[in-house]
């Protein structure tokens, strides 16, 4: 090879082998596994946030479905491929979306007829623990735009009657948001707090507890808002509240900011929903700056990647506790990865102001809900186990969208 000659492949991101194209190969398996993608389409509806359905298609006529975080149309390097070999697909140059290879488990799990989290090596337990996030305050717009005094809206009394509403829905583990406005007019730039601000997210964190007692797994989520100084004040204040994690302290790979905020407070540190890979969190892990990780598997390379990240987290006495903002197609591929995992505390649910969050899909084969008293009992049937009701989905297309089931 020249000097100016490029080899025609890329390592992906995150490592890993650089992929191999076996389109043009004889293939070597049986007739009933040897099958290709032919086509890949996807949807994006409106939810609380968007959520993008993903649809591949086999010359089988076996239909995986998935949920990415964008639109993919691209049929490109997958044409011709076998839907089977996921690991070779995923290291494609410049990365698989995560619904697609979501879609690619569901499709292998319906070709051999079993679930996916029989794919991943079987289950540790037959349901999976939901953590439900959870908001106290009304009339967020008067809060962000300034009109109303902040602490007028985010009460003790409002954290206290949310916390009290989802433990009686059945949720044995709740999330809320601590990075919430104190005063109109505060320098979010500076992401520093001062006492008096202090003192109100420490109110705010005892009413729950008052109200909901210590029996419930409780989390609050700083998204990244602060620096370590301010974030070690605030989590040495919350220390006898006994929380399960405090999140994201401080900005998204900041692994030494991380490690110095979780040598400094006794309150179990929560991050992850930023990093990409499992090199990432490899990084995190040795920097030791976490209690708790929370992979998600739209972010973090699919259901692959966040076994891989589950295993590593693992060898480190690290649990999981996986973030998930997805409709119920992603939360059930997230209850597949999660089941398979020994390190295993919570998988969020962030969809309670989604009425139709449950009737999105329906269970294949089997009847009842997705979530139940705060569990998602894993489906038995073959893939993912559920299926898109289309008329729920045609409801909420964005504009310009077309329905694809
Ligand atoms: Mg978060």
């Amino acid at each position: 090879m020249g000097e100016d000659e490029q080899p025609d492949y890329v390592i992906p991101p995150g490592g890993g082998v650089p992929w191999m194209d076996l389109t043009d190969k004889e293939g070597h398996r049986p007739p009933e596994r040897d099958i290709v993608i032919t086509d890949v389409s996807s949807m994006t509806l409106q939810a609380n946030f968007t959520w993008t359905i993903v649809k591949v298609e086999t010359d089988a006529g076996i239909t995986g479905i998935g949920e990415g975080r964008s639109s993919w149309d691209d049929l490109g390097l997958l044409e011709g491929q076998n839907p089977l070999d996921i690991n070779r697909l995923r290291d494609i140059r410049g990365g698989l979306d995560d619904g697609v290879e979501m879609a690619l488990w569901d499709i292998k799990g319906k070709v051999l007829d079993v679930p996916v989290y029989e794919l991943l090596g079987g289950k540790y337990r037959d349901s999976v623990r939901i953590y439900c996030d959870t908001h106290g305050g009304e009339a967020l717009g008067g809060a962000q735009s300034g009109t109303v005094d902040p602490r007028e809206i985010y009460t003790p009394e409002s954290y206290a009657r949310a916390a009290r509403e989802v433990v009686d829905e059945g949720f044995e583990a709740l999330k809320f948001d601590l990075d919430v406005k104190t005063h109109a007019d505060v320098d979010t730039a500076a992401r520093r707090l001062d006492n008096e601000a202090i003192d109100h997210k420490v109110s705010l964190v005892e009413a729950v507890r008052e109200e909901i007692g210590y029996e419930i797994d409780l989390g609050f989520d700083l998204h990244w808002n602060f620096t370590v100084e301010t974030a070690t004040r605030l989590a040495k204040r919350l220390e006898p509240f006994d929380l399960a994690w405090l999140e994201d302290p401080v900005p998204p790979r900041k692994y030494d900011a991380h490690r110095r905020v979780r040598e400094a407070t006794s309150v179990p540190i929560l991050t992850g929903e930023n990093l990409r890979d499992p090199g990432e969190f490899k990084q995190m892990l040795t920097a030791e700056g976490m209690d708790l990780a929370a992979p998600d598997l739209n972010n973090c390379g699919g259901i692959r990647n966040f076994v891989r990240i589950a295993n590593l987290c693992d060898l480190e006495g690290v649990p999981v506790a996986a973030h998930n903002i997805r409709s119920p197609i992603a939360t059930v591929a997230g209850a597949h990865a999660s089941a398979s995992i020994p390190n295993f505390v919570a998988l969020e649910y962030h969809a309670r102001e989604v009425p139709w969050w449950e009737d999105l899909v329906e269970r294949t084969g089997e009847s009842g809900s997705i979530l139940e008293d705060g569990y998602v009992a894993l489906p038995e049937g073959p893939g993912l186990g559920v299926e898109i009701n289309p008329d729920v989905a045609a409801e909420h297309l964005i504009e310009g969208e077309e329905l694809i089931f």
